[in-house]
């Protein structure tokens, strides 16, 4: 299978689209993840990365396409891949389709108050990017990741005015990219609302009714 997820930041795109690719067995590929460990390597591309990432814009899409072509290359996505945060231009999408035909979107949505409060209460493992709430999806030791060990911290781009700018640019940028793929009969609908368990079980059916129907 390769699915894409598509929704605005923090509506829990990583968190599902991790879930989901672990049950196909198959790669989550998360273009905001690859750049922040571009960016911790401190190499000149991570560097250039970051600058973009801190401000909360999107990094240009020549740079992203070729990063992605590069990492769909791999064996490990012969046999499908999930795709968490690419694309996000219609630009994107476009290029996307001439690497490789995908099977379905996830397009999940949440409203305007769920999403300011799971962003602004995140916290990210420095050491193997897993997402914490502070409301929600707790760690079990505070400011200490349950998976590895790591610190946990809040983002650059998880601070208000970059979340605002964010949620601007997805608007703009991305949300386009819903009627793109609606018209192509690809797209499905999930509430992103309640608990993690709760979205996951609603994400399996319809992206098993859809294989059905396939
Ligand atoms: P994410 O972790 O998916 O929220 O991505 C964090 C940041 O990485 C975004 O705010 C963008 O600056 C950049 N980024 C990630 N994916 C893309 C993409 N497909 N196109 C452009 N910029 C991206």
């Amino acid at each position: 299978m390769k699915i894409i997820f598509l929704g605005p930041p923090a509506v829990g795109k990583g968190t599902h689209a991790g879930k989901v690719a672990k049950g196909f067995g198959i790669p989550r590929i998360s273009t905001g993840e690859m750049f922040r460990e571009e960016a911790k390597a401190g190499t000149e591309l991570g560097k250039k990365l970051n600058e973009y990432m801190e401000e909360g814009v999107l990094v240009p899409d020549e740079m992203v396409i070729e990063i992605l072509r590069s990492r769909l290359g791999r064996d490990d996505c012969r046999e499908g891949f999930i795709l968490d945060g690419f694309p996000r231009t219609i630009e994107q999408a476009g290029a996307l389709r001439n690497i490789t035909a995908t099977d379905l979107v996830v397009n999940m949505k949440a409203s305007h108050e769920t999403i300011i409060a799971r962003i602004s209460n995140r916290l990210t493992c420095r050491k193997c990017q897993a997402i914490y709430n502070t409301l929600f999806v707790k760690p079990k030791i505070e400011g200490v990741c349950d998976k590895c060990g790591g610190e946990l911290y809040q983002r650059e781009d998880q601070k208000p005015d970059i979340v605002k700018e964010r949620l601007e640019v997805y608007e703009r940028e991305t949300a386009p990219l819903i009627d793109f793929y609606r018209d192509k009969g690809t797209l499905i609908d999930v509430s992103a609302e309640g608990d993690v368990e709760v979205v996951h079980k609603r994400i399996t059916d319809a992206i098993n009714e859809y294989i059905k129907g396939m």
